[in-house]
């Protein structure tokens, strides 16, 4: 087989800045340790996430100045609706600024205090929405999904048993609706099957309570289906969305991932009652509802980019460069949640660093060391995102301890993608050398956004 190539020229190109080595200890010094305090030019490879960072077509440019700015009813509007409505299947369809816009719009009105929303993995933000709203957030992913070493192909699936057991146990009345994130981006980027959204979708039935899709990432989960679910290779990645979409009853959505926008997000669904609330809602955060937070320009690159994302060749140089990158670093031996996930390679830091308790965060050591290293900028997700203090301020740590290399879409080629997984085998060599920090400041919600550290 040929190597697979970037399906696209490049048009305009954005220089990146080198520093040296000891520029960025001061800089990452200045910046607390915390790798969201560091100005973006000071970076030279930026895989802080994929969220927003993808490159847009010419084809997207040219919506950008096609966009209909009108107040109400813009054409924008229209296209927009036009194409979610026929991926998705839901009825109603609403534009907010970005996909927590959405959760924070739809857990207002279904959320509250006693009421539980189970997912297979919560995503911060989606967490932060549900527990602001006073309701409980609760991940129930298989086993197998938790093992980070484990070869399996939907890691992302929710374990169906648990769900049920949750369901009769808190109660059908105080769960209002229940998600899917596909693909599960804090476990690890990991594909939900259909065969499990079936699943999930007939226990939920047989209560009535509505499923719904954290869809960000539905481009990628689709190409997963297609590859490894039987009974789907020859299916069509349209087709493969769309069935995926019409086992849900609605879906929050980030257009900054799989939407291939900067800016943008939206909630869909089909229950009438909760969309003419949403949409009072929307008039009061957002805006009126044919733009909801967004320029008409946003919305036709956002309709333009979920036209595009589904396009074969894309989601195979997609997958396939986030899969050679954690097969460079598997070949050395560094430990990463297996397989490689859609969208990022998740480092499993306990196993790269067995030296560092969690309490000085792994996680957030091997982010520093691949900043000073190579100018790599990545995320911890583990202790220092979803850690929580008991009544005593010990530190809960969450079950993995994830260093995550986010790839942006369509921005970064094969040899960008060499010289990062050079960076992380020569910090690897090096891992002894790492070391522990300790957070000196930090906020009650989100804390990793804005903490400040120390080394140990
Ligand atoms: C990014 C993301 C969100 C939140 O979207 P924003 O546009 O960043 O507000 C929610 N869920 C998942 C799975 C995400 O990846």
């Amino acid at each position: 087989m040929k190597t697979i190539i970037e399906p696209f020229k490049i048009k305009s190109v954005e220089p990146i800045r080198f520093t040296t080595e000891s520029e960025r200890e001061r800089i990452l010094r200045k910046a607390f340790y915390n790798p969201f305090l560091i100005p973006a030019e000071d970076v030279l490879i930026d895989l802080l996430t994929d969220s927003g960072t993808a490159a847009m077509s010419a084809k997207q440019w040219a919506g950008i100045m096609e966009g209909d700015e009108s107040y109400a009813g813009s054409k924008s509007f229209f296209r927009f609706e036009r194409v979610i409505r026929d991926l998705t299947g839901f009825k109603h369809v609403i534009p907010t600024h970005q996909g927590r816009a959405a959760e924070k719009i739809l857990f207002a009105i279904t959320g509250g205090k006693g009421k539980f929303i189970p997912n297979n993995t919560h995503f911060d933000t989606t967490r932060a929405n549900v527990e602001y709203s006073g309701a409980e957030a609760v991940d129930l992913v298989t086993a197998d999904g938790r093992r980070p070493e484990l070869v399996a192909p939907f890691k992302g699936n929710m374990d169906i048993e648990a769900l049920k057991k949750f369901i009769v146990e808190k109660g059908k009345e105080n769960i209002p609706v229940c998600f899917l994130t596909v693909t599960n981006n804090s476990g690890g980027g990991q594909p939900v099957s259909m065969q499990n959204i079936r699943e999930v979708k007939k226990v939920l039935k047989s209560f009535g309570i509505p499923l719904f899709l954290d869809a960000c990432r539905f481009a990628e989960n689709a190409f997963f289906i297609k590859k490894r679910e039987a009974g789907y290779s020859r299916k069509s990645l349209v087709e493969i969305a769309k069935e995926m979409f019409s086992h849900a009853d609605g879906c929050t959505m980030s257009a900054k991932k799989d939407g291939l926008v900067n800016m943008g997000g939206f909630l869909a669904l089909n229950d009438h009652n909760i969309a003419r609330q949403a949409r009072n809602l929307l008039i009061v955060t957002e805006g009126f509802p044919t733009y909801g937070g967004l320029a008409g320009r946003d919305l036709e690159a956002i309709a333009q980019g979920l036209e595009e994302v589904l396009d074969e060749h894309y989601l195979t140089y997609r997958i396939r460069s986030v899969e050679y990158l954690g097969e460079k670093l598997t070949a050395v031996g560094i430990p990463i949640v297996q397989p490689p996930g859609g969208h990022a390679i998740y480092i499993d830091a306990k196993g790269f660093a067995p030296h560092i308790p969690v309490q000085e965060f792994p996680g957030q050591a091997i982010v520093c060391a691949l900043y000073i290293a190579g100018g790599i900028r990545s995320v911890e997700i583990g202790s220092v995102m979803f850690g929580k203090y008991d009544s005593r301020g010990k530190l809960i740590s969450p079950a993995m301890e994830l260093v995550r290399l986010a790839i942006p879409r369509r921005v970064y080629t094969q040899s960008h993608i060499d010289y990062v997984a050079e960076v992380v085998q020569q910090v690897f060599a090096q891992r002894n050398r790492l070391k522990g920090l300790k957070i000196t400041e930090e906020a009650p919600v989100l804390r990793h956004f804005t903490a400040k550290f120390r080394t140990v």
